[in-house]
């Protein structure tokens, strides 16, 4: 059943998935060899990436490809599904908290014109609905939502406003106004509190006036309304309780495997595979005790290959800490190509990795939570997050990926950049990635390479270049 680390193409996976049944391999109900989701789902670009070759990883991979099937099974199952967006990690932790809700990110969209290789149209969709390419990836959700080929359409949607990207904030209101009725729900933008302020601590070493966790409290209150609504059921105090527990125990298991997997001498799991498990962070991919077991079986096997000396990357791989999502899977395959390895992480939802409070009144835990979210607050308190989580995995490298169109992030990676520089003196390069960036594969890669370069000239005390 387990073979040594590598990486397989889809067509090699074919075979290793046979190798796995025949062995007995028993798999979850929404397992099965991943070329089907070619077939099935024109996810085409599969056909272009490198999987690493654990039972682990199979089961990772057909639990978030086969979120959208899994939905529509929930709906028809009576289950209420609720599309929650842009807050990345907060409501999803009370709505999976009542019996029978599902919530899922609609804004996960963005994803689908890159596995599709742009077949499903969806960006030029949006264009024609008046979202063009001025906006971020994200405009996929938006002919998403009325098209109904991929998510099934959520009873309620609920968004967060305030301390919100442009893109978001528009894309949402355009939602609206095409006949998809939104419960809006206020984030302030996070600021320190002033001399004398009464003050809280947030998750992430964060701090934030007391006013503000009040307001987000009373906000969270009325989506908890909201959903008790959709629900029939009161959504309170006991029932949120266990709902932030239930988070906890998939967030801890998180922080585990990215411990184990960062901070080890050599990668024990490729880039990838860590890009999608980190996802699973912000909604569960639509199941929460499924995610658990994912993720569970995904350290168990880490740690094996640890304690046989076992690694997928060669133990020189540079140690590169990555910032923000990419739009095309494939960048995460091609920082391995060159010689790097990933060794630490900001996909712009550090927040929903830290551990919910569980000592204080849940609704109060839960604001601060959202208040720790890295996009609510100053691209400094951002930057010192990365710069302490380099530290802890002595990265030796960033890669800060840019999203085309993103107005988040216009000024923030410079910012984020300069800081990084000043503080470590490690290189940084900061580079957009399309959602199919095989058109810039070749200044990616240079680029990527000429990162690599730098960090080994500067371990071997040479001079570094200007990068
Ligand atoms: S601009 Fe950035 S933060 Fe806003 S929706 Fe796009 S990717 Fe997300």
């Amino acid at each position: 059943m387990f073979a040594a680390p590598r990486k397989l193409s889809l067509a090699d996976w074919g075979e290793r998935h046979l190798q796995l049944q025949q062995a007995g391999r028993r798999e979850p109900f929404y397992g099965g060899p991943l070329r089907r989701h070619v077939e099935l789902e024109k996810d085409f670009r599969l056909e272009q990436l490198q999987f690493d070759n654990s039972p682990a990883a199979l089961r990772l991979w057909n639990f978030f490809l086969t979120e959208n099937s899994r939905l529509h099974q929930a709906r028809t199952a009576g289950d209420k599904i609720v599309g929650t967006m842009k807050d990345l990690g907060t409501v999803p932790v009370m709505a999976y908290a009542l019996p029978g809700v599902r919530a899922f990110y609609p804004d996960g969209a963005w994803w689908t014109p890159c596995l599709m290789e742009c077949s499903d149209k969806l960006l030029q969709q949006a264009a024609a609905m008046g979202v063009d390419a001025s906006f971020c990836p994200v405009r996929a959700m938006l002919p998403a939502f009325e098209n109904g080929e991929h998510f099934p359409k959520p009873e309620l949607i609920i968004c967060s406003t305030g301390a919100v990207c442009d893109d978001f904030s528009a894309i949402a209101q355009r939602l609206e106004h095409r006949g998809h009725p939104v419960f809006w729900w206020e984030i302030p933008r996070r600021r320190a509190p002033a001399v004398g302020e009464t003050s809280c601590e947030l998750p992430g070493k964060l701090l934030a006036p007391r006013s503000q966790v009040e307001a987000v409290r009373a906000e969270l209150q009325r989506v908890a309304d909201a959903l008790g609504q959709l629900a029939g059921k009161s959504l309170g105090d006991s029932a949120l309780t266990d709902g932030i527990r239930a988070a906890n125990h998939i967030r801890q298991i998180l922080a585990d495997l990215r411990q184990a997997v960062y901070s080890a001498p050599a990668a024990p799991l490729p880039a990838l595979e860590m890009l999608i498990a980190e996802m699973l962070a912000i909604h569960f991919c639509s199941d929460r005790p499924e995610a658990g077991l994912v993720l569970g079986e995904l350290l168990a096997e880490a740690q094996r290959r640890m304690q046989q000396n076992q690694f997928v990357l060669p133990p020189d791989a540079v140690r590169i800490f990555w910032v923000n999502p990419v739009a095309d899977l494939r960048a995460m395959n091609l920082l391995e190509d060159v010689g790097g390895r990933l060794c630490g992480t900001d996909f712009m939802f550090s927040h929903a990795l830290d551990l919910i409070p569980e000592s204080l009144p849940p609704l109060e835990a839960l604001a601060r939570t959202a208040l720790a979210d890295p996009m609510v607050g100053p691209a400094s308190d951002r930057a010192k997050r990365i710069i302490r989580e380099c530290q802890t995995y002595d990265a030796e490298a960033v890669v800060i990926s840019r999203i085309p169109g993103a107005s988040h992030c216009a000024r923030e990676g410079e910012s984020i950049r300069e800081m990084v520089r000043q503080e470590l003196g490690i290189p940084v390069v900061e580079m957009e990635i399309p959602p199919v960036c095989d058109a810039m594969l070749p200044t990616m890669t240079s680029r990527l390479e000429a990162l690599v370069e730098t960090a080994r000239n500067k371990a071997k005390g040479l001079k570094p270049n200007s990068l």
